[in-house]
């Protein structure tokens, strides 16, 4: 594995300095573009890394994962009402669709779809953000993960599109609390911090039939485990996820802030980062490390 990983790191590299990091608000639009890590998990827990694996960076989206993880926990086949499981085809933050299907968005990676989830998270939790960041701490076996609190101001500062999803739904009825206070805790998640080998080991029960490596249990059940890497594969990786499944070929999840988590089932969940984006908000680098991964050991799923 360290051979593998090293020899795609060198392949990779050079397209350091192409891409253009996310700049909707000004905590993100300030990181260093040079910067690419890997990290490996196998389902016993093990981890390899290469390049800046040890460096935290913004989950954004990534969270979006964690959130419907522990929604499934509390309402199981329930949630299903009021979220589908349909790929979008649309912009991650559109509002068009949303209207058409009556305030029932297309699946939990769109935005609308996890503000949805994060109200349902919401109901159940008096301080959600906090049971969120808990959650991922026993995830990845790391109590030093903490919320970017600039980061979280700034997003909220920014709010307008996801405050018109979330009171478009409101007035649906699929909404059951405070609009504004969804947002931040919302916001709370996407401002996580993690790196790389914090998301591999944190995804490794995507990998292992919904059993963690890390926090010694079961998380999901092996059917529901096989939902949410249908739900990555067809939704996680915002307008790119038909080509993502051509040439890499793996459930994933990307995120603005330049991570991208992909599961091999049964053998491997993985994290790149590298924040300088493409044209759809996928890291540039992630894609192609993903890629050449893909092609150097065939473990596309299909
Ligand atoms: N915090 C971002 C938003 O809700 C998420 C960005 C992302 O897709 O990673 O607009």
């Amino acid at each position: 594995m360290n051979t593998l990983l090293q020899d795609i790191y060198e392949e990779v590299k050079p397209m350091l300095g192409t891409g253009k990091v996310a700049d909707y608000i000004p905590a993100l639009a300030s990181v260093n573009p040079h910067q690419f890590g890997i990290a490996v998990c196998d389902t016993k827990g093990e981890i390899t890394s290469i390049g800046d694996a040890k460096v935290p960076f913004s989950i954004q989206s990534i969270s979006k994962v964690f959130n419907l993880v522990l929604a499934i926990n509390y309402y199981g086949e329930e949630m299903w009402e009021r979220v589908g499981c349909e790929p979008s085809g649309l912009p991650f933050n559109s509002l068009v669709q949303l209207e058409y299907e009556n305030g029932i968005p297309r699946n939990p990676f769109i935005n609308a779809g996890a503000l949805v989830v994060s109200d349902m998270v919401q109901s159940r939790f008096a301080s959600p953000y906090i049971a969120m960041r808990d959650f991922v701490r026993r995830l990845s076996c790391n109590k030093n993960i903490v919320v970017n609190k600039v980061v979280a101001e700034s997003e909220y500062e920014h709010r307008a599109k996801n405050a018109a999803m979330a009171y478009l739904m409101k007035s649906y009825g699929n909404f059951e609390n405070e609009v504004e206070d969804v947002l931040r805790n919302y916001f709370h998640n996407c401002a996580l911090e993690m790196n790389c080998e914090d998301l591999a080991r944190a995804t490794s029960f995507l990998a292992n039939s919904g059993m963690s490596s890390c926090a010694n249990g079961k998380i999901l059940s092996p059917l529901q485990t096989k939902q949410v890497n249908a739900l990555l594969a067809t939704s996680g990786m915002y307008d790119e996820a038909g080509s993502f499944a051509f040439k890499v070929g793996l459930p994933g999840k990307s995120g603005v802030g330049g991570g991208i988590v992909a599961v091999v089932p049964r053998r491997f969940s993985i994290c790149v980062f590298s924040p300088a984006l493409n044209s759809v908000g996928n890291s540039q680098l992630g894609v192609a490390a993903l890629t050449s991964l893909s092609e150097r050991i065939n473990w596309s799923i299909y």
